[in-house]
């Protein structure tokens, strides 16, 4: 009969299926266990990895601490060496005449002792401001009248092959900081200009109000979003290769010839955005000139708070 034979038919599959399955079970704790061993090994690796990487880092982070210290370490004992030799030749000198005798004839030497202090106590000044441990004299100024009032000494220092245009923006917000330090930074943008363009060339500074918010900038700094005021000197002198572009912070970098660069102007106007509460970018490259752009905070007076 069709119904015993096919009754016995699902009985022989179902005993079939059953099988299956139990091998299945079987070998199921065998491939998991496998499974997992592999990802195990795998997570092992991936950790050896990550620790060797960390180690990679931290070691060439310190190359690179050690080879900035070096710099600047070297850096600064050649140029005191320099200004301590002014000063003790000159005493030296200024010993020698007076035991002859010569006293008409020492003062001269004075002022050279005086003129070498003086530049070993700027060099402190400067490196005090990139370690920012100088403190800054600050005041609430005008931007546009600070850029204004220094445009003949700009053209003086750029000289009559460069042309130099200001383009002052409209209400450009008052900022709080140290004037001398402000000028000596723009200073030494105008002086890196002008080295930048020795067949001649365009200067520009601008001044504008500028929103900024944290993507705004590519600093190696965080940037706190808010209103800042923008001092920008440009030229389209030679710019910059992107290892000088990498470099140009650094405290004594310099592609200079000796005597021309101390390679403290880029370091001392970056410490100085930082002490300030600002932030500098630099935009170069290779013969299309370069862009150095200073942020220093908007200043809020406490008379226009109580107005508003
Ligand atoms: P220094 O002027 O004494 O060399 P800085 O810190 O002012 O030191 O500048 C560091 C280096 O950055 C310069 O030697 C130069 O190579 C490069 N640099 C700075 N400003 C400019 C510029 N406007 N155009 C081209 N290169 C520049
Ligand atoms: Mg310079």
């Amino acid at each position: 009969m069709a119904t015993k034979s096919s009754r016995r038919n699902q009985r022989l599959q179902a005993s079939a299926t059953e099988q299956a399955l139990l091998e299945l079970n079987e070998t199921l704790e065998e491939r998991v266990a496998e499974r997992t061993q592999a990802l195990a090994e795998a997570n092992l690796q991936l950790q050896r990895e990550i620790l060797e990487r960390a180690r990679a880092e931290e070691a060439l982070r310190h190359g690179q601490k050690m080879e900035a210290v070096g710099q600047l370490t070297g850096g600064i004992a050649h140029d005191f060496n320099n200004m301590l030799t002014g000063i003790i030749t000159s005493l030296d000198l200024m010993k020698r005449y007076i035991a002859a005798g010569r006293i008409d004839e020492v003062e001269r030497f004075a002022d050279a002792a005086v003129s070498s202090a003086h530049r070993a106590a700027a060099l402190t000044n400067r490196l005090l401001t990139f370690s920012r441990r100088q403190s800054l004299d600050r005041k609430p100024l005008d931007p546009n009248q600070l850029v204004s009032s220094l445009q003949a000494l700009f053209s003086n220092t750029t000289g009559p092959h460069i042309e130099l245009i200001l383009e002052l923006g409209p209400n450009i917000w008052p900022i709080n900081t140290d004037t001398g330090q402000l000028e000596s930074a723009l200073l030494n943008l105008m002086i890196n200009a002008r080295d930048a363009m020795p067949e001649g060339g365009t200067l520009v500074v601008k001044t504008a109000n500028h929103y900024l918010d944290a993507s705004d900038l590519s600093t190696l700094e965080a940037v706190s979003s808010g209103d800042y005021v923008m001092l920008e000197v440009s030229d389209d002198g030679t710019g910059m290769t992107p290892q000088t572009l990498a470099k140009a912070f650094d405290p004594f970098f310099t592609t200079k010839p000796v005597g021309q660069g101390t390679g403290l102007g880029l370091s001392m106007i970056y410490g100085f955005a930082q002490q300030s509460g600002g932030h500098v970018s630099i935009n170069s490259q290779s013969g299309c000139g370069t862009r150095v752009c200073l942020y220093l905070p908007r200043y809020h007076s406490p008379e226009a708070k109580t107005q508003a």
